[in-house]
């Protein structure tokens, strides 16, 4: 009797004891195995740190290629660039290849493709005035089609990638590619879609974007109404050496009702009537 509870108890001991050695090796696995995990972790947020770095590099000589190379083609001088910023209302903030948009900027977004079946989305702030401006467009016999509106960083960014692959596709070289790029398409960072204010309309039944889409009746209509809804047509015929850009019959900028009204009476770009506003 004696022997056989020895005997248990002795089997006892060694299952507790087997038992306590098979928890501390998997203690010591599961914590080897979070240490090769931080480990890993650490090592994948370095590299993309590394990554954001080079990226980063890579595109601030280019955007200093860019502004070289349109300051030179356009003479404008770099200070005209202070002259645009300080205190301003929001909603004349100049972006322009000279302005980037603030780092901080925010925008809160609402969509406004709904009916063209696609999600684009604009501020909030002109939302509902592009939704009537279009419906009085069409109700007045036209065909108004929103083809761009509110573009992020990151998709203004492939949409320039994009143009410089075309470009050195087209025979140029790496080096000028992103400033020939720069001609047609803004460089990120420098482009009014990333504010949510800007929209390029077209006609539905002349979708180009070129200079005829003036002459069709959809942007006859808008050019001469969209004052009313605070839009401006931001990139006039003959205005690119102010501007930077060219002539784009398409793209409409919602600076408010007040704005567009004296911005269409005076006849001048953004540009100008913010340094107009800054002499008063
Ligand atoms: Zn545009």
């Amino acid at each position: 009797m004696v022997k056989a509870k020895g005997k248990i108890f002795l089997g006892v001991v060694v299952a507790l004891g087997l038992m306590l050695g098979v928890m501390i090796q998997l203690t010591l696995l599961a914590r080897d195995q979070r240490q090769r995990l931080l480990a890993g972790e650490r090592l994948a947020r370095a590299m993309t740190a590394a990554a954001v770095e080079t990226l980063d590099a890579r595109h601030s000589l280019e955007r200093e290629t860019v502004l070289a190379a349109q300051t030179a083609l356009l003479g404008q001088p770099q200070e005209r660039a202070e002259a645009l910023s300080g205190e301003q209302p929001e909603l004349l903030l100049v972006v322009n290849p000279w302005n980037p948009l603030p780092e901080d900027y925010t925008v809160e977004l609402e969509p406004v493709g709904r009916e063209f079946g696609t999600d684009y989305k604009a501020d909030v702030r002109c939302a509902a005035s592009l939704m009537q401006m279009i419906a009085d467009c069409r109700e007045a016999g036209n065909h108004p089609w929103i083809c761009s509106a509110y573009r992020t960083r990151f998709s203004q960014q492939q949409l320039f990638d994009n143009k410089v692959l075309r470009v050195i596709l087209e025979g140029h070289s790496r080096e000028e590619a992103p400033e020939i790029a720069a001609t047609t398409v803004a460089y990120p960072g420098t482009s009014e879609h990333e504010l949510g204010l800007a929209m390029d309309i077209i006609d539905e039944f002349y979708p180009y974007l070129d200079e005829r889409q003036e002459s069709t009746s959809t942007q006859k209509w808008l050019m001469e109404n969209c004052w009313r809804y605070g839009f401006i047509l931001r990139y006039p015929n003959g205005t690119s050496d102010v501007t930077g850009i060219i002539y784009e019959p398409w793209h409409y900028r919602y600076v408010g009702e007040r704005y567009a009204r004296e911005i269409t009476e005076l006849g001048v770009t953004l540009e100008e009537y913010v340094e107009m506003r800054r002499g008063r």
